[in-house]
């Protein structure tokens, strides 16, 4: 490790330990001095999460992660109505999540890493929708390989080669996991069904979860709980690349919230503010300064620093994947409950010239019953409701839980300047640290709604195809679920007029910030974020590493 330069304290210090931080800080450590500052708690030990999540009474995603301090400190969104404001009678709730702690939110999260699609980069250009981004699928593919590579997807590389145009130019790192019975069942059955001309077929579904042994951890033993928490890390989470980060070098401090950023007269950052949970303030210096925490809180802090905001569009655009299920009773036994919740799913409604009217999804099919939808004990309930027990009810309730089925939808939606995040101006409304929490307003577009009705019918007809029963399309509270795809808050473009950061992620109005994260996403494409966002964090990696090198006259 290589003495900072006199002038700063680090020559790099990155802001939050998620996977884009933690990816960032390994691979920069042999750069200089790297500092992270991490807001969460550090990395316990697994096994007490995995206890904290059986002790919960309400078992949502978030909740093994309750810091030991209690939530006052560095509020853990899992209760996301109690600490987002909603913002008017307009607004929908905000419900994705995401987690505080090293590691992030891949803690939480389920694991499937399918790429954008060509057609994702240029939905304006293509079909007069949202914008474009200042980069292509092309520009990508390269740094696609090394985040396969580097979270140890899992993927069936022929069966995906080309897929909506979309070339891979190297195999995955490990094979795919391998498909769940019922995705055999469907499979077959599928056999012959055309769609909006679209011939319909259940592909293997790329994830970040250890089909073999790899990279020091275990494969996957299927038992289904990577959300909230993968028990024995067969699943990709953060935490990998900030024990990496950690033995490179790098200094990692948690429990530390970064509250302000300050420029000098170029622009420059140039103070770095944090705040320990006691309320003990603290600054640093650093030669380049990344930003990667999240798209919500990276807005968050922007906004708080009072920072120059030359397209004005700090905390806008913010969208997520709005999700639908549809669920039915298979003709056959398809034994879920067993195996990652989902394995396979469809890709082919991504993209066509719909996407001028409507909006693209993608489905995964389930590997847990209804378990998303309705507990197993649910048809119980049912069940002696009716006024059925004993022995008849054992046999009706196993011949309703076997053949039970889900399909998922996740539907793009456009970004819209009023979907937005702004600091809440009520003195209330503030964290226990004092800081003013985030204000939101999030609406469904006609676009989006038009999407997702559509792929309620589009798996209704699957489902009738293949001899489902009962088939309900489930509509959630408010119209919609999360995915926990939070994205584009801090849009990249060309023009410091219409964008926040370049094409590298830096920022427009500060030369030495750079912005990490599905939070510089101009769209939201149609597949799960963390991939396209771990693929543009070694495009900025690239040119951090070149802004500080000694030759390098950007900085100065
Ligand atoms: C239930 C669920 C399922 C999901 N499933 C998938 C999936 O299957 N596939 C997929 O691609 N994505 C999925 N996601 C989304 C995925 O989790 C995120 O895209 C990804 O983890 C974001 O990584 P990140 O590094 O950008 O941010 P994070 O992992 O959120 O890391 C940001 C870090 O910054 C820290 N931080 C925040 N504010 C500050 C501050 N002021 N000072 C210092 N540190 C700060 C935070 O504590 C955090 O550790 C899912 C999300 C949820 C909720
Ligand atoms: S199914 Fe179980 S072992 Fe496999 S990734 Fe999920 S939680 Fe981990």
């Amino acid at each position: 490790m290589s003495a900072p330069s006199p002038e700063y304290d680090y020559d790099v210090i990155i802001i939050g330990a998620g996977v884009c931080g933690a990816i960032a800080a390994a691979e920069l450590a042999s750069c200089g001095r790297v500092l992270i500052l991490e807001a969460g708690p550090d990395t316990a030990d697994r096994m007490d999460l995995v206890a904290s999540y059986a002790r919960a009474v309400n078992k949502n995603p978030g909740s093994p992660y309750r810091d030991p301090d209690g939530d006052k400190y560095a509020p853990t969104p899992d209760n996301s109505e109690g600490y987002y404001v909603k913002d008017g009678a307009d607004s929908l709730p905000f419900k994705s999540t995401y987690v505080r702690r090293s590691g992030g939110s891949t803690w939480h999260f389920l694991g499937n890493t399918p790429r954008f699609v060509p057609s994702d980069f240029m939905l304006c250009d293509l079909y007069k929708k949202g914008v474009n981004w200042p980069l292509r699928y092309d520009d990508l593919e390269e740094d696609y390989c090394r985040a396969e590579e580097a979270m140890g997807v899992s993927g069936d590389h022929d069966q995906l080669q080309g897929l909506l145009q979309a070339k891979r130019s190297r195999p995955f790192p490990m094979t795919h996991v391998w498909e769940s019975y019922s995705d055999r069942v469907i499979g077959q059955r599928l056999n012959g069904l055309v769609i909006d001309g679209v011939k319909v077929e259940l592909l293997s579904t790329p994830q970040a979860r250890n089909s073999r042994p790899y990279d020091g951890r275990p494969a996957c033993a299927g038992n289904s709980s990577c959300v909230p928490i993968c028990p024995i890390q067969a699943k990709y989470d953060g935490t990998v690349h900030v024990r990496k980060a950690v033995a490179a070098g790098v200094e990692v401090r948690t429990r530390s919230v970064v509250f302000k950023l300050e420029a000098d007269d170029t622009g420059k950052i140039q103070h770095v503010h944090v705040r320990s949970y006691e309320g003990v303030d603290t600054v640093f210096t650093g030669r380049i300064v990344v930003l990667a925490a999240h798209a919500i809180e990276s807005a968050r802090l922007l906004l708080l620093s009072e920072l120059p905001n030359s397209s004005g569009l700090i905390g806008c655009n913010l969208m997520d994947h709005l999700q639908g299920a549809v669920v039915c009773l298979a003709p056959e036994p398809v034994y879920g409950f067993r195996g990652p919740p989902t394995t396979s799913g469809i890709d082919h409604f991504r993209d066509g010239e719909f996407r001028s009217e409507r909006a693209a999804f993608r489905l995964s099919l389930g590997n847990d019953g209804w378990g998303r939808t309705a507990s197993p004990a649910d048809v119980l309930k049912k069940l002696t409701d009716a006024g059925i027990v004993g022995s008849r009810m054992r046999e009706l309730a196993e011949w309703r839980l076997v053949r039970q089925l889900r399909f998922s939808f996740s539907t793009e939606m456009l970004p819209k300047t009023h979907n937005r995040i702004i600091l809440d101006p009520d003195p209330e409304q503030k964290d226990a640290l004092g800081l003013r929490k985030p204000r939101i307003h999030f609406e469904m577009d006609a676009y989006s709604r038009a999407g997702m009705e559509h792929a309620g019918k589009v798996c209704e007809k699957i489902f009738k195809h293949c001899g489902g029963d009962e088939v309900t399309i489930t509509v959630a509270r408010d119209g919609y679920n999360a995915a926990g795809h939070i994205m584009g808050t801090l849009r990249m473009g060309e023009k410091k007029s219409d964008s926040v950061v370049d094409r590298d992620g830096r920022a427009h109005d500060h030369s030495n910030l750079f912005v990490l994260g599905a939070s510089v996403f101009p769209t939201c494409g149609t597949g799960n974020p963390t991939l396209t966002a771990v693929a543009l964090t070694y495009r900025s990696v690239r040119a951090i590493k070149a802004a500080l090198a000694p030759e390098s006259a950007v900085l100065s």
